[in-house]
């Protein structure tokens, strides 16, 4: 997080420990609801068309079980599905009997959109599709399925969790009707964050699966009215502290400007994979026809979670990746665990040549 993300939440949990949850939360109003502003710019949308929710996973489970699904009815979906969308949709298979129909990568290894466009039939309910996967560099050309899912009027989900603080998200050029994201990836917010983008003129065609009374009013015995905005797909109860933090995190990514950061990222990553190239027995595996902050690599011989502790001992962070976050791709590719180290704008040169060098120094 950058220093105005955190001083700014614990400013709020300070103001709650003195003067107490609710009254903190009265006083924060402004900042609270400047957050809605802030990720509404961030995506080019309607404050009204956002939800603040806790998670990427949560936003992206209120939007999918909130379509009404039938048996028979199918989704459209590409081989880098994240996990838990993954298991959503098995989860529905069992108990909506929907069909799950996976769309193959093209040779690029991004999502293949001639025979996406292909499989859309009568009983198409849903393209879901993850922007940019957990498991690689890949970013899937979204704007080409929402083209497609317009012209055929199937709603469009994008999983935009790795892809928010990365790169510019338009969500009219990028023709969804809902979007999810994470607050703790790329957009450096807290954790325990993520919201929702609803289309205005799609939300009606979404029952909200957990309305509470922020979210709806009990208007008489036996009826509720839900409230007109994405506010439906809330809760009442969520972390202020984090969610002011949230709105400094998407103000401060704005100020640098999203295109900016996204030309630094790229030309980090691009140094980081050729350099990647020298280190014996490394294989990068990224793919796809644009590359983003995510590397990932395996490199033979070389337990990716022992090198992983190796790293840290030197300060340096990455992460493993195993084949279950993204099991089809994983499998389609034979993919062992590998490392993913994600680069940011605030990276340098420098740090990568030490990086590239820490690992050289391990595995030779
Ligand atoms: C991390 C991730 C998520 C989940 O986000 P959380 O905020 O951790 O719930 C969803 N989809 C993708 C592609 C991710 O990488």
């Amino acid at each position: 997080m950058p220093q105005q993300v955190s001083e700014a939440c614990t400013r709020h949990l300070e103001l709650e420990s003195r003067i107490g949850g609710s009254e903190a939360a009265e006083e924060a109003s402004e900042a609270l609801d400047h957050t809605y502003d802030a990720v509404a710019s961030l995506l080019h949308c309607d404050r009204g068309e956002i939800a603040l929710v806790d998670s990427g996973t949560r936003a992206w489970n209120m939007a999918f079980y909130a379509l009404p699904l039938r048996p028979q009815d199918r989704i459209l979906t590409a081989e880098v599905s994240y996990a838990s969308n993954f298991i959503a949709f098995l989860n529905r298979k069992r108990r909506d009997g929907i069909d799950i129909d996976v769309v193959p990568s093209d040779a690029s290894g991004q999502v293949d959109v001639v025979e996406l466009e292909r499989r859309i039939d009568g009983r198409t309910r849903l393209i879901a599709l993850t922007h940019v996967p957990t498991n690689g560099g890949l970013v899937n050309p979204a704007e080409n399925v929402g083209r497609i899912a317009r012209a055929h009027g199937v709603p469009f989900l994008l999983d935009a969790c790795q892809s928010a603080g990365q790169m510019p998200l338009d969500v009219g050029e990028l023709g969804c009707d809902m979007l999810s994201a994470a607050g703790r990836k790329y957009l450096r917010g807290p954790r325990g964050t993520g919201f929702l983008f609803v289309r205005e003129d799609f939300m009606e065609s979404l029952d909200p699966p957990t309305p509470d009374v922020h979210a709806a009013e009990w208007t008489t015995p036996d009826a509720y009215r839900l409230r007109s905005d994405a506010r439906r797909f809330e809760l009442w109860e969520s972390n202020k502290a984090a969610q002011v933090g949230l709105g400094i995190a998407a103000d401060y990514a704005m100020q640098w400007g999203l295109e900016t950061i996204w030309q630094r990222i790229r030309h980090l990553a691009d140094d980081l994979r050729s350099r990647m190239a020298d280190v014996p027995g490394a294989t990068v595996r990224d793919t796809g026809r644009t590359k983003c902050g995510i590397v990932t690599f395996d490199i033979v011989g070389h337990e990716a979670i022992k090198l992983k502790r190796q790293l840290r001992e030197m300060a340096i962070n990455v992460s493993v990746t195993v084949p279950s976050t993204t099991l089809l791709d994983a499998r389609a590719r034979s993919l062992p665990d590998l490392l993913r180290a994600s680069v940011h704008y605030f990276n340098t040169e420098e740090e990568i040549e030490r990086f590239v060098g820490a690992i050289t120094q391990i595995v030779s």
